[in-house]
């Protein structure tokens, strides 16, 4: 059972989950993060297939697979979930919902910048297939997929995976870029997201890599100090939209730029969010794309006080390292 409340001054959602404290946890954090556990007992690894919930999708016997997708066993949010409670001026809402579980290799210690383009396809066409699925449920205002790299990064459990949440709100980010997407295009008759990769295509000081169909750069006020944007050439509303060439071309960046990224610095946490459209909202207004967030350093009081981040490396300087594969730290 879980409950959405609103934060009343900002319009920010919580999300609380009592079910999530059962969650398993695979780090030992006093020391260097390191993972504690061996393949016998994680539930992410081929033969372990009963210490998790049935799969959804998989593609091979148990045992025998390489991708597997299932209900997330500790859910945030769930379709059973219908526990609201509204306090006099306070406001809540059930914390109904979908939250799903796609181990993308099964490989205990596997790690995505080293899977082939072919799998990294694979991968992408799943959470695709999932998308859209859970997108297509009346009560689902908004699909968010992730991924947890590390226990810096938020991980719990160490084997590679990735996580698609179907929730009943729109979140505060996604609404007001949202509503910044459609101010920009009613003022200037144009995507504000295509306008921002022509001209960083052009700028190139802040370009890390680029192909036919995607290009990559480090936002112009980029929150973290290695922070990445993917996004597609093409005006393309929102991930499922991509054609099979798109998503072919979409692995074979995001391979090289998660290399990249763990060249940066051994054990690198890392997360991975997709920004999409709200269901039903700015439609084909919205511009897809993908934010790489390497962990070097954390947000802190400032951050949390503010939302607003303190970056100690300029976007320019930090595409430079990347291109050049530079010692970050000099
Ligand atoms: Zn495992
Ligand atoms: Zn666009």
């Amino acid at each position: 059972m879980s409950q959405l409340r609103k934060d009343i001054l900002t319009g920010e959602w919580v999300i609380f989950a009592s079910n999530r404290r059962r969650k398993p946890y695979h780090f030992d954090m006093k020391k260097t993060p390191k993972k504690v556990n061996d393949n016998k007992d994680c539930p992410f690894c081929p033969g372990n297939e009963d210490k998790t919930p049935d799969e959804i999708y998989q593609n091979g016997a148990d045992g025998k697979w390489n991708l597997r997708l299932f209900r997330n066993l500790y859910p945030a949010v769930d379709t059973d979930s219908f526990e609201k409670c509204n306090e006099d001026f306070y406001y809540s809402e059930a914390g109904i919902g979908i939250h799903e579980v796609l181990v993308d290799t099964p490989d205990h210690n596997g790690d995505p910048s080293q899977f082939s383009e072919e799998h990294m396809y694979n991968v992408l066409k799943v959470l695709c297939y999932r998308f859209t699925a859970i997108e297509k449920e009346e009560f689902v205002k908004y699909v968010q997929i992730f991924k947890n790299n590390g226990p810096e990064a938020g991980a719990s459990i160490d084997h590679s995976h990735w996580q698609i949440m179907g929730v009943s709100v729109v979140p505060l980010a996604q609404e007001k870029t949202a509503r910044n997407i459609k101010e920009y295009r009613s003022k200037k008759g144009s995507c504000i997201i295509c306008d921002m990769i022509n001209y960083e295509i052009k700028n190139k000081t802040r370009i890390v890599a680029e192909n036919q169909s995607f290009v990559a750069f480090v936002p112009y006020a980029a929150k973290l100090s290695f922070e990445l944007w993917v996004v597609s050439k093409r005006h393309i509303s929102s991930f499922c939209k991509m054609t099979d060439d798109d998503l072919k071309e979409l692995s074979v960046i995001l391979k090289q730029l998660l290399k990249k990224v763990t060249e940066l610095r051994e054990g690198i946490c890392y997360n991975i969010c997709f920004e999409d459209s709200p269901k039903g909202r700015a439609d084909e207004d919205f511009h897809w794309y993908m934010r790489i967030l390497p962990r070097i350093g954390a947000p802190a009081g400032f951050e949390f006080a503010t939302g607003s981040y303190i970056n100690p490396l300029l976007p320019e300087a930090a595409a430079e390292k990347y291109r050049n594969n530079d010692d970050w730290s000099k």
